[in-house]
């Protein structure tokens, strides 16, 4: 995986410099409620700026289809921009066309400019050739710091690239170099944990781990499909029977690729999905007709807290169990703390990200000492299942 940094930019003074973040904030009326998608991509508009670039933030917001919806202006996002930056930021009502031009005719060295929602024009997301050519034509380089845009091919992340010298920004470039360290060129042997709720949504991540790491443990509901397609009763448990086959073609190939599949032995069953739920530890032969797993047993967190002790690199996403629900987060905890600890002694590299992922490694209080934890989502799952993502290939 071969792209430019903003390093490779050798002089930013007075360049027109069009830089797409990711700044879809959660928002509670006009006021940003979360910040840390701000605050992530800081370091790169604030370099840009120091280094006297004229920086012109190209960004989406919700999904207003090629519609201009009020509602989905980013102007409410201004006031939270220049508090973090440090910096005043100002703002253009369209991304395109003369107000796009003459705001950023009158821009100086080192002044930031937001331009308003590249989604309320259609052509962006269709990737239309003249309207990147003409997003392309604002600036005079591009820098692309928006990874969780990486997997879709928009005007605003692959067609502008085509015409202009680009560069990855500091969040990408962070984000890229944790995941070649994670499954590009990992340290031996690689771990993965792939949990949550259903194989359905992670057919291809599982197919792509199952040839490529040494130990592959799933958790979560997704383990009851694998365990009812190898003849165990599973109770009431979140299941995909219709999925049997696939499961079995899983197993199948990791055993051809000599990946170990690590599937619960013991698990904790409970009577409903709801917090102390009346529950029990059981083997995974004996759960009760009646009753629905919700977690991986003690026995079985020993078994992944020794694949995690002897291995060198660690990729996670989704739980393993109802981790939202005492006391059924205790797989979920206890996994993450090792993996957390054998990184800060510097044995593990571990990347995490996708779905649930950081919100249950936050829950374990642990998410600050992975070496890398992805708020990227569907980027991430993306990358994990192997697919090249046009918004990185672009930058090639
Ligand atoms: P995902 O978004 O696919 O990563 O799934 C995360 C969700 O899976 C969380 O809301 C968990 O509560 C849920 N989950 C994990 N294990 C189980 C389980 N054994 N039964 C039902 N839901 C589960």
């Amino acid at each position: 995986m071969k792209f430019k940094t903003i390093d490779d930019l050798k002089d930013a003074n007075n360049l027109r410099t069009l830089v797409r973040v990711d700044i879809n904030v959660p928002m509670d009326g006009d006021r940003v409620t979360d910040l840390t998608r701000i605050e992530r991509i800081k370091p790169t508009v604030m370099e840009l700026s120091r280094r006297g670039a004229k920086v012109i933030l190209l960004a989406h917001f919700g999904r207003p289809k090629g519609h201009v919806v009020p509602g989905m202006s980013l102007k409410p996002v201004v006031p939270a921009l220049s508090t973090v930056f440090q910096h005043p930021v100002a703002f253009a009502a369209d991304c395109c066309g003369e107000i796009a031009i003459n705001a950023i005719a009158s821009m100086q060295c080192g002044d930031i400019l937001l331009l308003e929602n590249t989604r309320f024009h259609p052509c962006e997301e269709k990737n239309n050739p003249p309207f990147g050519k003409e997003l392309a034509e604002l600036g005079d380089v591009f820098v692309n710091d928006a990874f969780s845009a990486a997997h879709r091919a928009h005007a605003s992340t692959v067609g502008i690239a085509q015409h202009l010298p680009s560069y990855a920004g500091r969040t990408m470039q962070a984000e890229l170099e944790a995941l070649q360290k994670g499954l590009g060129n990992p340290k031996h042997p690689v771990v993965a944990i792939v949990g949550g709720a259903k194989i359905s949504t992670k057919l291809d991540l599982l197919g792509n781990l199952a040839s490529r790491v040494d130990q592959l443990v799933i958790g979560g509901g997704m383990a009851n499909t694998f365990l009812a397609a190898q003849g165990f009763a599973v109770g009431n448990s979140l299941c995909e029977h219709d999925l049997a086959d696939t499961a079995r073609a899983i197993l199948a190939k990791a055993a051809q690729s000599d990946c170990a599949i690590v599937l619960p032995s013991d698990v904790v069953v409970a009577e409903d999905f709801t917090a102390n739920s009346p529950h029990k530890t059981v083997p995974v032969e004996d759960v009760p007709a009646g009753m629905m797993i919700l977690d991986a047993g003690a026995q079985t967190v020993a078994t992944i807290s020794d694949f995690i002790t002897h291995a060198r690199t660690l990729v996670w996403n989704g739980p393993l169990g109802a981790f939202e629900i005492e006391p059924f987060d205790r797989a979920t905890v206890a996994a993450a703390r090792v993996a957390a600890e054998r990184t800060r002694s510097g044995e593990l590299v571990s990347v995490a990200g996708g779905g649930d992922t950081v919100a249950a490694l936050n829950h374990a209080g642990v998410a600050d000492e992975f070496t890398y934890v992805s708020t990227a989502g569907g980027a991430f799952l993306e990358w994990m299942e192997g697919k090249a993502l046009p918004g990185v290939t672009a930058l090639n």
